[in-house]
């Protein structure tokens, strides 16, 4: 079979969808690759060492895919791109296909089968697939290192000659796979680190990390994780409760990443600009849920918003590109365990439509959108 390894050219991406490693593998396992030149450049992976792999360089995206029957993306690329595969050919990315319509439509016009990774469901087979995991865990540890770097001052209690420094206090909202990180993060650098979530779920694993749970624990919180693992639209009445809870403890915060999501739903919005007001100068909060409209009220997409007392508000924009060396190693390794997936024992490219995995996140297939999430 053929791969290719490509990324977006331009913009903010800088990860890539296979390192010398990953390609490594696959032109042991038989299949012919081609890496556009200059896409790992700005993950630390040059063309050097992909040919070193084994890998052809091509000199554009476009001339790299002409011949592939998978091409493996981190985002998927562009209309024109799709146009100049074969037909019958995949694609591998983050898709966003609930966001972004559109771009299944595209690839069903040029009859290339779109696999989302970021509708691979979330199983335990698939686990070593998860896209979705491996990118949020590497975001939630950037955004404690991003926000020390912000912070004029220190992380950990230092008692040296000319005096003590008290230790930073770090708040995490929202303790899924990016708020965990956070606080192991903020915890080995010697934060006081409390966290919050509405799931129950996290109690337990916000005291394994050595960080304090804080959350208000009424009967609506003990039933507030879905099926699926997920967080639920809280009502008013807790909102409020939670509002004044978060309104008391945020004040002596001195570093507050939120990550609080649900699912095809705008980000609940957890910090006000009263709380804001309250809290001291110099103080940072990272929004990593700003994509989604944000947790942090004033939160602006891709800038530090600095309010008028002094505290700084951060909506960088994809985390994991900012460590993509990291970031490009894991996602290559989730695309990599991915592969068995769509290909036969001879090494064709070949999915398996049987497979729920591929039913999970095949967007199309035959020049039409077959997924269920799509058509319905
Ligand atoms: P996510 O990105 O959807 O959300 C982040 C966190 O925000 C969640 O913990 C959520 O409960 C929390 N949140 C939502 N609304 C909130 C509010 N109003 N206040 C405070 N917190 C709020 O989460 P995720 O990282 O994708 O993880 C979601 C679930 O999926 C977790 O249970 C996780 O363990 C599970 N998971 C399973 C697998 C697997 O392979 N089985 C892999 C990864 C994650």
């Amino acid at each position: 079979m053929n791969d290719v390894a490509l990324q977006k050219k331009g913009g903010a991406e800088a990860r890539v969808a296979a390192t010398p490693e990953t390609v490594a593998g696959y032109v042991k396992d038989g299949h012919v690759v081609t890496v556009a030149k200059g896409a790992g450049a700005r993950a630390d992976y040059s063309d050097d060492l992909y040919k070193a792999a084994g890998a052809k360089i091509a000199t554009t995206n476009l001339t790299a895919v002409k011949d592939a029957d998978l091409v493996l993306s981190v985002n998927g690329g562009t209309e024109k791109l799709l146009a100049s595969l074969k037909s019958g050919a995949g694609i591998t990315g983050v898709l966003s296909p609930t966001d972004n319509p559109k771009y299944a439509a595209a690839c069903a016009k040029a009859g290339v089968t779109a696999y989302a990774l970021d509708y691979i469901p979330r199983i335990s087979r698939a686990q070593a697939m998860d896209v979705l995991s491996s990118q949020s865990n590497l975001s939630g540890y950037r955004s404690v290192v991003e926000a020390g770097g912000i912070y004029g001052r220190a992380f950990p209690m230092m008692m040296t000659a000319a005096g003590t420094i008290a230790p930073a206090k770090v708040f995490i909202m929202g303790v899924g796979v990016a708020g965990l990180q956070a606080i192991a993060t903020a915890r080995r650098l010697g934060a006081v680190t409390t966290a919050t979530d509405v799931r129950p779920a996290t109690k337990e694993q916000v005291a394994s990390l050595g960080a304090k749970f804080i959350a208000v624990e009424n009967e609506e919180f003990k039933a507030a994780e879905t099926a699926g693992g997920y967080a639920k639209q809280m009502s008013a009445e807790y909102q409020a409760l939670q509002a004044e809870l978060t309104a008391k403890h945020i004040a002596k915060q001195d570093i507050v990443i939120t990550t609080a999501l649900i699912p095809g739903r705008a980000a609940p919005v957890l910090v006000t600009k009263a709380m804001l007001g309250n809290m001291r100068p110099g103080s940072v909060l990272i929004d990593l849920a700003v994509e989604r409209g944000g947790n942090v009220e004033g939160a602006k997409p891709g800038e530090i918003v600095t309010t008028d007392n002094g505290v700084h508000i951060v909506g960088h924009l994809n985390w994991p590109s900012r460590m993509a060396a990291d970031a490009s190693n894991m996602f290559a390794r989730n695309i990599k365990n991915f592969l068995p997936l769509v290909t036969a024992e001879d090494g064709a490219y070949a999915p398996d439509w049987d497979d729920e995995i591929i039913k999970g996140c095949a967007l199309t297939k035959d020049g039409e959108v077959v997924h269920e999430r799509l058509t319905s």
